[in-house]
């Protein structure tokens, strides 16, 4: 299939030329052709998947005709960042359209919101509460908007934004299409898309797609050896850009000073920063200035790096949902990558849940050479200099030799392989 067959106004098909696209994704494949056509759609399709231009054509397609400088679609998204991607998607594939599209999000400045949408644009992209903020203070005029994304409807609802996404739909009486993307389907976004969609579309590109372009591992590890195992697989792997997850602002800052410290060119993401140091590590990251990104999960939501190669569970995240997330990030679109995770004795429930939404059991391995056997300082041990409880070292040798079935001091079951290898051997797709 190609992009033509979607026959697409030819300004907009000029641009997906020159983002590069020539084959759809599985969701723009499915989505493009009903959204022409005007009809609403559910997508259940995670990052990386290509959402975002299956939405963003079509809207351009329908912006080439009717009015301009008002707004006529309105993308609302949870964070900033994803914000900012959508933006620059609709820059990227509406370069020679004329259409405008402005970003509207908290923790910046209102006059230049203001200004750019008092100039007019006919696409906004914004998170919900400064949109509302604009609309209360009479800044943005929606009573003229025709097509509505929700994209990430299922983080809207965990950042608690669902009552104000209801605000806003009460504010577009002429809307004509509404489009709602999410991972996944709690009963919540449920029943909004039941009061927002109108006999919708359903696509499903499903938690499949993450299986087919990224490759999973479980790194079996005492807590306190955490660090030394990264430095090591690092030194290990061939990697162009990791994205490593943890569970703290904090850890997240410590774990950045000690790559920094080993010599890794490394930024941190955390809620913390400001959106100028958010924005300063994120370009850094995709301009290769930096080669590792150290980030929790909220920081690092809608953060569209297309080369991440290795995404680094440091901390196993709390919900498999998380999980699906933090991974979307690597292998995106046609390209492959790798997730790693540090997994503890604690985690053991959770890796079971992460095997059971992926379907199938995730490969353990250790690093050939790694000395699992050093205990945990000296905290952890009573007076005497004996452990009250068996050392995590020990712990971690006893579920290896469940989970492995070998004895890790005999050596490992596995050594780490370089991306370069694993990927000749995978296929495309995405
Ligand atoms: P998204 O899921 O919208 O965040 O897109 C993920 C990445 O895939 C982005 O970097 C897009 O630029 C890229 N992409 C989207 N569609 C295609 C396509 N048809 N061919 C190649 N890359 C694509």
């Amino acid at each position: 299939m190609s992009f033509n067959e979607f026959n697409l106004h030819p300004l907009v098909a000029s641009g997906v030329a020159a983002a590069g696209y020539t084959t759809p994704t599985p969701i723009q494949a499915s989505a493009i052709p009903p959204v022409l056509r005007g009809r609403d759609v559910m997508g259940l399709a995670q990052t990386g998947t290509g959402k975002t231009a299956a939405f963003m054509l079509p809207i351009l397609h329908r912006l080439m005709q009717g009015g301009r400088r008002h707004v006529r679609a309105l993308i609302v998204a949870p964070t900033r960042e994803l914000a900012e991607q959508i933006h620059e998607s609709a820059g990227a594939l509406g370069r020679k359209t004329g259409v405008q599209s402005a970003t509207v999000y908290g923790g910046v400045g209102y006059s230049p919101q203001v200004v750019k949408l008092k100039r007019g644009v006919e696409i906004v992209v914004a998170c919900p509460g400064r949109l509302l903020d604009h609309v209360s203070q009479g800044t943005i005029d929606l009573s003229r908007v025709e097509v509505l994304v929700l994209d990430e409807a299922d983080h809207m609802f965990d950042m608690g934004f669902l009552p104000d996404i209801r605000r806003i739909l009460a504010l577009l009486p002429h809307r004509q299409q509404t489009l709602l993307f999410s991972a996944t389907m709690p009963d919540e976004i449920r029943n909004l898309a039941n009061d927002a969609l109108n006999n919708p579309v359903v696509i499903d590109v499903g938690h499949s797609e993450a299986a087919v372009t990224v490759s999973h591992a479980l790194y079996p590890v005492p807590q306190h050896l955490k660090t030394s195992l990264l430095l090591e697989l690092l030194r290990h792997t061939d990697a162009d850009s990791v994205l490593i997850f943890t569970r703290t602002k904090h850890r997240t800052r410590r774990l950045s000073d000690q790559l920094a410290k080993a010599g890794h060119k490394v930024a941190a993401l955390q809620g913390d920063l400001s959106q100028g140091r958010r924005q300063a590590s994120m370009n850094g990251f995709r301009d290769g200035t930096y080669q590792i990104l150290v980030a929790t999960d909220i920081a690092a939501r809608g953060i569209d790096v297309s080369q991440i190669s290795h995404v680094i569970n440091y901390d196993i995240p709390n919900t498999t949902d998380a999980y699906i997330h933090r991974i979307g990030r690597t292998g995106r679109a046609a390209q492959t990558g790798d997730a790693y995770t540090f997994v503890t004795p604690d985690d053991s429930v959770m890796v079971r849940d992460i095997e059971k939404v992926l379907g199938s059991r995730i490969e353990r391995r250790m690093i050939s050479g790694f000395d699992y056997s050093v205990s945990a300082p000296p905290a952890q041990t009573t007076k005497t200099g004996q452990s009250r409880r068996p050392t995590p070292a020990v712990l971690i040798q006893k579920h290896m030799e469940k989970t492995m079935r070998v004895n890790p001091r005999k050596g490992p079951a596995t050594s780490v392989k370089s991306l370069r290898g694993n990927r000749q051997r995978k296929t495309g797709g995405s």
